[in-house]
């Protein structure tokens, strides 16, 4: 999924800092690696690292930055086999116009064969990043127009996937959204004149940009010196789908996206799963951070108290996140501490977000009956996950989701609970009359709105490009 910020100013000024803060407000959107492009009239400079953006940017290397008009920055979900310098964003290609840097939250379902079209072409790359094939394209693009917004109209109709951008040239800001807008993007203004384009409000807040609107499925913004120009050529001929877990699990629950409030999504759904999967209980507890806002709607829904179940450890990133199985089975008990006077004797309303591999669930519950829980009522709100997600998160394949391997009853007792239910999907339909978009749904029900990729997961470059010399 991946976050990303641009900063479109009026003047010279420190920008690095503004996109340094609204990187801490992105960093739930990817933790692996982050990185911050200035442009100071047309120079570009540069500091990003694997790292949380704490680790990234120390005080000594944001001072090295220079001052400047325009930053685009961006924080990078961690994807098994796609770690290395070389690979973080924003990516900035030298042209013979000039530079563009790109920002890129998503995932080309079409990576491998733009690529391999590319480098027929002659271009080189240094990264196995999908924002690497993007600026490519862009400036093939580009050497046969007038401007990097053109350029960018005619490239986003081959880039097939989920493909939000924000692309900088040296005078211009351009944030584009592809057709089905799968991940959100918005733009916002502050008092000193300055637009922030942003993944999520959140980091329009924290920058404080006052959120001027969300940028619609196939449209291109421009941001330039005259102002803010639209093309919605694209826009509105295909039917939306925004990612559903923007609201059930990726976005911060302080985010709006449009126009419906991410807590109050999460709460609307804890109230129906409230309806749908009662819990004969005593107590309402929401797995911290994504269950919260779920478990305070179930509570809500079913008249039972709601209570702070685990405490969080802050310090640790998400454990889903971080690459390899073994690593993650470690984080979880590090991560999360049950509150054993709320839960000791009590018959429990366990709320999560998803359960995918099951590991988190399992630990989870493991925890709970540790802490003196009497009986666990599991209730996820989402349908089970049946299907891997190709549109930039680490779902890259069925035998890792536990809802394709095992029946729910074999699931129950695999997470070792006593009761378990999960959201059903034409809730979403509610949700979606509401905030007037369509959603992309295919992990419960595998139907994919973009073409399948060629290739999945690390096989998309590594064992692939092997094969290069023959096609
Ligand atoms: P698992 O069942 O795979 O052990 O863990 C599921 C948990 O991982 C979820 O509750 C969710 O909070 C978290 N998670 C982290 N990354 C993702 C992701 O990309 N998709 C989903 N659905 N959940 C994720
Ligand atoms: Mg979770």
């Amino acid at each position: 999924m991946s976050g990303v910020i641009g900063i479109f100013g009026t003047k010279r000024q420190n920008v690095a800092s503004t996109a340094y803060y609204g990187l801490y407000a992105l960093q739930h959107r990817g933790q692996a690696a982050c990185g911050i492009v200035v442009n100071d009239d047309g120079v570009f400079s540069t500091c990003k690292d694997e790292g949380l953006v704490s680790e990234v940017f120390t005080s000594e290397k944001l001072s090295k930055l220079t001052q400047g008009n325009m930053a685009l920055a961006h924080v990078k979900y961690g994807i098994e086999g796609y770690g290395g310098r070389e690979n973080v964003q924003p990516i900035v290609i030298n042209h013979i116009y000039g530079s563009i840097a790109v920002a890129h939250s998503g995932s080309l379902v079409n990576a491998y064969d733009l690529r391999l079209e590319l480098e027929k072409k002659g271009s080189v790359f240094v990264s196995k990043s999908d924002a690497d094939i993007i600026a490519q394209t862009i400036i093939r693009e580009r050497l046969s127009v007038d401007s990097i917004e053109e350029a960018v109209a005619l490239a986003m109709p081959r880039f097939k996937g989920s493909t939000t951008i924000v692309v900088m040239s040296s005078s211009k800001m351009v944030a584009a959204c592809d057709v089905k807008g799968i991940r959100p993007l918005c733009y916002g203004k502050r008092d000193d004149g300055a637009y922030v384009i942003a993944s999520e409000t959140s980091a329009l807040d924290a920058v404080g940009a006052k959120f001027v609107r969300d940028i619609i499925p196939g449209e291109i913004v421009v941001f330039t010196s005259e102002g803010v120009k639209s093309n919605t050529d694209a826009c509105r001929k295909v039917k939306p789908a925004l990612c559903v877990f923007e609201y059930v699990y990726f976005a911060r629950p302080d985010s709006v996206i449009n126009g419906l409030s991410v807590h109050e999504a999460r709460v609307r759904i804890g109230t129906a799963l409230a309806k749908s999967h009662p819990a004969d209980a005593d107590v309402v507890i929401g797995v911290p951070d994504s269950g919260i806002d779920a478990a305070i709607g179930y509570a809500k829904g079913s008249g039972i108290p709601y209570e702070i179940g685990f405490i969080k450890n802050k310090y640790i990133g998400r454990t889903f996140i971080v690459p390899g199985q073994k690593v993650r089975e470690d984080l979880v008990r590090i991560k999360l501490n049950a509150v054993s006077s709320v839960v000791k004797d009590k018959r429990v309303v366990l709320v999560d977000d998803s359960i995918v591999r099951g590991t988190t669930s399992a630990k989870i519950v493991k925890l709970l009956r540790e802490a003196g829980a009497k009986e666990v009522h599991m209730r996820i709100s989402s349908p089970p996950f049946l299907f891997p997600c190709y549109y930039g998160t680490d779902v890259p394949s069925k035998d890792y989701l536990i809802a394709c391997q095992h029946s729910s009853d074999e699931i129950k007792r695999i997470i070792d609970v006593d009761s378990l239910g999960y959201l059903e999907q034409e809730f979403f339909e509610e949700l979606k009359s509401e905030n007037n978009c369509g959603f992309c749904t295919a992990c419960f029900d595998g139907k994919y709105p973009t073409i399948a990729p060629t290739y999945t997961g690390k096989l998309r470059f590594e064992t692939k490009l092997s094969e290069r010399t023959e096609k």
